[in-house]
């Protein structure tokens, strides 16, 4: 398969690991992604030759049961995935109860999905059912501005809420629920997917700290582009810090008049977040 004849959900995957890439976020095998695939979009996948047994998942899935997933390889290089899509990626399906998945397509020659499968999956079955089946994209990556914050302030979800919609006028109007911020626990163990998943109901963007950023979106465009979007603000306070003193910033104020605005509602405890030591 090449780049021109690979179907669209392929492509896209493509296009996002390759700006992934080029913006900085995914050095070596850093970061994963996922997509929820559409029946009508991707058409009929019945036709690939299941290429595993069924592997059992830590915990079952049924709001996800019978979903096909694609989904970017363990150990794999983001920056490889327009070269050989079909090494680096590839499609996996829940069984009927949502507690095993196979392997369908990709993963060439023996290759299995991210280490991060868990929090991928447990994400998508609260964000299908809280979005109205709209969400279809997860996007986990180590966004240096938004890792750099975690290391230089003491942040919780309101704070960083808060901060980053201070630090970019756009920010509230993007992501209004904000930010959730996510005490160090260990990549790819059950509580970090467990806490992801739970960040992910309520907030389209989930800060790992000491580590990186979970993004969600309707596809992999929404949430990279949250995910740009925040680390952007990030960069913006960072470099304002480093230029010496930071000497004025957006208000409480100004920030609940951009809400209002662009008619959305800012998260009550982001707008009560006291940010004043992040400025002094
Ligand atoms: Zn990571």
């Amino acid at each position: 398969m090449t780049r021109e004849d690979a179907p669209v959900f392929v492509r896209e995957i493509i296009k996002t690991s390759g700006d992934m890439w080029m913006k900085g976020w995914a050095e070596a095998n850093g970061g994963n992604i996922s997509l929820r695939l559409r029946p009508e979009k991707t058409g009929d996948l019945s036709g690939f030759a299941p290429k595993t047994d069924w592997i059992p998942l830590e915990k079952a899935l049924p709001g996800v049961a019978g979903e096909k997933f694609l989904v970017s390889g363990t150990g794999k290089f983001l920056r490889n995935i327009p070269l050989f899509p079909e090494k680096n990626v590839g499609v996996i399906e829940l069984d009927a109860a949502g507690a095993a998945y196979r392997q369908l397509w990709g993963f060439e020659p023996d290759g299995r999905p991210t280490s991060e499968l868990e929090a991928h999956l447990r994400s998508h079955e609260v964000i299908k059912a809280a979005s109205g089946n709209v969400k279809h994209a997860v996007i986990h990556t180590h966004a240096p501005h938004l890792i750099a914050l975690t290391y230089a302030l003491a942040l919780d979800t309101p704070r960083l809420t808060k901060l980053l919609w201070q630090s970019h006028a756009e920010c509230v109007v993007g992501f209004p629920e904000g930010v959730e911020f996510i005490p160090w626990m260990m990549a790819g163990s059950p509580e970090i997917a467990a806490a992801t998943a739970d960040a992910l109901l309520r907030r389209n963007l989930a800060v790992w700290q000491f580590h990186g950023v979970f993004a969600t979106g309707r596809n992999l465009d929404a949430a990279f582009g949250l995910i740009d979007m925040a680390d952007k603000a990030a960069q913006i306070y960072l470099m304002a810090r480093a230029a010496g003193r930071v000497a004025c910033t957006l208000t409480t104020d100004q920030v609940a008049r951009i809400a209002a605005n662009f008619k959305v509602t800012a998260d009550p405890a982001g707008l009560a977040a006291d940010t004043a030591d992040y400025f002094a």
